[in-house]
C-alpha cells in the first residue's frame, strides 16, 4: 500500500514537501489541504502585488498539483472542519505547513487602538485575502506610521505611495487599488528601532524606494555611519554595505515635483500610541545601539499619523492538538519531528525567517524522515477524508477548481494587469458551484 500523506497548507512549504517526496522512489500519495480554494500561501497573499516576477515560482507548484499522486482539498480548515486526531487516523503522516498567519500584539500603551492594524491584516487585505474581505482600514490620514526594517515595512510603504500607472501591471484588486489612491496620504514614515546597518531590508527593495514615480526617499545622512562595523559574516557584511550606499544615494536624488515622502527613520523606538480610541499620533523614544541592541535615550519625539502598521513579526494560529513552543512561538518540534508521523515544516517549523527558497530544504527533512520513519502505508489516505468530509457537510474544492478560479480572475483582469482576484471565499465557491 501506498504510504498515505496529508500537508495541511499549500504555500511554499507544503509544496516543497510534496514535491521531495514525489522525487523519492517510494510510492507515496500526497493530498495538500488548504481552509482557502486558491493555493500558495503568502505567494499569493503576502509577496507584494507590484512583485509579480517573485510570484512565477508557483508556475512549479502547480506542476507538482497536477501529478497523479497529488490531491488538492481546498476550503477545508484544519482545527474547524476537521480535526487534527480526525485527519492523522486517516493518514500515514501529517505535515503542517500553516505558516505563520497571524499578528503579535503592539505591548505599548495604546497598542490596541482603532487605527492600529498589524502588517498581516494589512498586506492580507491589499493582497485579497478572503480573511479580510470584511475589512476596510481607515485610510483618511496625511501621515501612516510603520513599525520595522524589513522588506514587509517596505512593501507596506511602497504599495501605499505607488501611483495608478506604477500599480496598473499588478494583481492589487481594483476597490482596494481605489481606496489606496483616493486617501489623502502623503508622508509614510518607516521607524527602526535600530540603525540603518541593523535594518533587515534586501537591497533591491530598499532600491526601489529611490526610484518611484510620485515619492521621494527622505533620511538625515548625518546618521549614517561611515563604514559597518560590528560582527558580521563576509557575506552580511558586503549586504550592510550595499544598503549603506543605497541610503547615502537617498538624499542626492532630485525630489522633481513628487508629492509623497517615505522617510526612514532609524534610531527611534515607538513607546505610545497617542489617541482617543482612534489613533492621532505615536510618541517615539531616540535609541543608540549598544552590542547590537537598542537603547533608550531618554530623548523623545512624536509624529502625528492616523495609521499605524507594525510589521513586527508574525504569530503561529494553532488549532487544537498542535503542541506550541512558549519560547520560540513555533510548533514544538525537533527538527520537524512532531509526533509519531506528525511533522512541521517552513514558518511553522522555524519561524518566518528567510526567502521563498529557504523552505526547500524543510520539505527535503520531512520527506526524508517520513520515509525514514515509514515504510509501508496502513491508512486508508484521501477516501477518508472525502468521507469524512461529506459527512461533516463540507463541500471541498479541488485543484480544477482553483483552476477554474484562476482562469476566471484572469479573464476578470483590467488591461495590463495579470489577475482581478476575487475577495471573498463565496465569490471563489460561486465561481465553481460549490458556494
Ligand atoms: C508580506 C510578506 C511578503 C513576503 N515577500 C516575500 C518576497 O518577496 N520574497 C520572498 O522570498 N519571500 C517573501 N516572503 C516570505 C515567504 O512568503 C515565506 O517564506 C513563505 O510563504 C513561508 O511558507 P509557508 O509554507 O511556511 O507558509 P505560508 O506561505 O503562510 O502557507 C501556509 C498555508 O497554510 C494554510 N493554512 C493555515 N492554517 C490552516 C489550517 N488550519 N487549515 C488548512 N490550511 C491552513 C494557509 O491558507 C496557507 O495557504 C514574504 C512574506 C510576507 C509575510
Amino acid at each position: 500500500m501506498p504510504i498515505r500523506i496529508a500537508v495541511i497548507g499549500s504555500g511554499p512549504s507544503g509544496f516543497y514537501t510534496a514535491d521531495a517526496l514525489l522525487k523519492s522512489d517510494a510510492d507515496v500519495e500526497i493530498d495538500i489541504i488548504d481552509k482557502l480554494p486558491t493555493p500558495f500561501g503568502l505567494i499569493r497573499a503576502g509577496v507584494a502585488p507590484d512583485h509579480q516576477s517573485t510570484k512565477r515560482v508557483a508556475r512549479s507548484y502547480e506542476r507538482t498539483a497536477q501529478d497523479d499522486r497529488v490531491h488538492y482539498f481546498g476550503n477545508v480548515e484544519i482545527g474547524g472542519d476537521v480535526t487534527i486526531d480526525e485527519l492523522r487516523d486517516c493518514y500515514d503522516a501529517v505535515v503542517v505547513a500553516i505558516g505563520m498567519p497571524g499578528d503579535p500584539p503592539l505591548s505599548i500603551p495604546g497598542g490596541d487602538k482603532e487605527g492600529v492594524i498589524g502588517a498581516t491584516k494589512f498586506v492580507g487585505w491589499y493582497n485579497g485575502h478572503p480573511d479580510f474581505a470584511n475589512f476596510t482600514p481607515n485610510l483618511n490620514t496625511k501621515n501612516v506610521a510603520v513599525i520595522g526594517n524589513g522588506n514587509v515595512a517596505i512593501d507596506v510603504a511602497r504599495v501605499l505611495v505607488k501611483t495608478t500607472a506604477e500599480m496598473a501591471a499588478t494583481d492589487l484588486p481594483g476597490p482596494i487599488g481605489e481606496q489606496i489612491q483616493s486617501a489623502p496620504i502623503t508622508d509614510v514614515y518607516m521607524f527602526g528601532r535600530r540603525g540603518p546597518v541593523e535594518a533587515k531590508f534586501t537591497n533591491v527593495e530598499l532600491r526601489e524606494m529611490g526610484q518611484l514615480e510620485n515619492a521621494v526617499a527622505i533620511l538625515d545622512p548625518d546618521i549614517l555611519p561611515d563604514e559597518v562595523t560590528g560582527d558580521w559574516s563576509d557575506r552580511d557584511k558586503r549586504l550592510r554595505e550595499r544598503n549603506l550606499k543605497t541610503l547615502r544615494e537617498f538624499p542626492d536624488i532630485d525630489p522633481g515635483d513628487k508629492n509623497k515622502k517615505v522617510h526612514f527613520v532609524f534610531y527611534a523606538q515607538p513607546v505610545e500610541i497617542l489617541g482617543g480610541d482612534t489613533v492621532t499620533g505615536i510618541r517615539l523614544e531616540k535609541t543608540t545601539v549598544v552590542d547590537g541592541r537598542a537603547r533608550g535615550s531618554g530623548e523623545f519625539f512624536e509624529i502625528e499619523c492616523g495609521l499605524v502598521i507594525p510589521a513586527i513579526g508574525y504569530a503561529l494560529q494553532p488549532f487544537d492538538g498542535l503542541p506550541v513552543d512558549e519560547k520560540t512561538g513555533c510548533v514544538t518540534n525537533d527538527d520537524g519531528r512532531i509526533d509519531e508521523g506528525f511533522y512541521a515544516v517552513g514558518w511553522a517549523k522555524r519561524g518566518p525567517t528567510g526567502v521563498i527558497g529557504t523552505n526547500k530544504p524543510d520539505g527535503k527533512i520531512a520527506a526524508a524522515q517520513i520515509l525514514e520513519d515509514i515504510s509501508e502505508g496502513v491508512k486508508p489516505g484521501g477516501e477518508a477524508l472525502k468521507a469524512l468530509l461529506t459527512k461533516k457537510n463540507v463541500r471541498w474544492s479541488d485543484f480544477d477548481d482553483w483552476q477554474t478560479i484562476n482562469e476566471a480572475e484572469i479573464s476578470n483582469a483590467r488591461p495590463d494587469a495579470p489577475r482581478e482576484k476575487f475577495l471573498s471565499m463565496n465569490d471563489m465557491l460561486v465561481v465553481v458551484g460549490k458556494a
